[in-house]
């Protein structure tokens, strides 16, 4: 809805005979004409909804005589001023200049800009990527999610049977989720004081960028967070759980780097 409406405020109804154009379409500056003139301009006007706008007109120009009554004065000042063109009846992108790239900038849903983003594309495989964008907009179907879609689910972690079933619980605060951001730490020698603090997924981004100053590190994030999601899933379902160091091997392998060399 809210792409038509911006859609709308950049074509414009050329009106020749008006028999191509529908009263109810939003030829009036994008508004239809009951919502430019309020709702009961159409019983004012004594019109059939589904008529054409040709019936507002009379030899070529707007039937201002039609249009009598204080109710339909706004109106008749909008076709006062309102041009009857020459050709046919047209709807027009911007004067008749239409881009795709225009097109494509107005119709496109434009979120705000997350600061995680950097870290989610680049050299990250797109499975982590797809991952990650999941997990940070908190949109995986945990129960507590499932439960604001009305679905009447007990919220407890299906794992450890501990805790609320939450985004932040399973990526950082589960068993397996601690012990493996602080096995990735050792590693890298990253300062962990900082990681008990952390308590929800922003905490954790913030963490990581302090914690994560080599250029390659920054693909360990989508990396960490997909590797974690698979084995939950792999616990959760009951099939074969793949080690964690699996995510943390590819990240080594895309940068060209060897386990052996971090563990110097
Ligand atoms: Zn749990």
């Amino acid at each position: 809805m809210e792409t038509r409406d911006s859609m709308l405020q950049h074509v414009d109804f050329h009106i020749r005979d008006g028999r191509s154009v529908s009263l109810q379409d939003p030829w009036c500056d994008g508004l239809t004409m009951a919502n430019k003139f309020r709702h009961r301009i159409f019983r004012s006007v004594n019109l059939p909804r589904n008529a054409n706008l040709d019936i507002l007109m009379v030899n070529g120009s707007w039937d201002l005589n039609l249009l009598q009554g204080q109710e339909l004065q706004q109106l008749r000042e909008y076709l006062v001023l309102r041009p009857i063109h020459t050709s046919a009846d047209k709807l027009l992108w911007n004067n008749g200049k239409f881009s795709y790239k225009e097109a494509w900038k107005i119709c496109r849903f434009q979120a705000e800009e997350v600061s995680w983003y950097k870290f989610c594309w680049g050299k990250a495989r797109p499975r982590w990527s797809v991952t990650t964008v999941f997990v940070m907009l908190n949109k995986i179907p945990f129960i507590v999610n499932l439960q604001r879609r009305k679905l009447c689910l007990v919220s407890r972690c299906s794992l450890c049977q501990s805790a609320i079933d939450t985004t932040d619980h399973i990526f950082i605060s589960y068993r397996f989720s601690k012990d493996f951001w602080s096995w990735l730490g050792e590693i890298l020698k990253w300062n962990m004081h900082q990681f008990a603090e952390v308590v929800s997924l922003a905490d954790l981004f913030n963490w990581f960028q302090v914690v994560a100053t080599v250029g390659f590190h920054k693909t360990l994030f989508p990396a960490m967070l997909w590797g974690i999601w698979k084995e939950r899933n792999a616990r959760l379902y009951g099939t074969a759980t793949a080690p964690v160091i699996v995510a943390m091997l590819e990240v080594l392998d895309i940068h060209s780097i060897l386990l052996s060399d971090l563990l110097v």
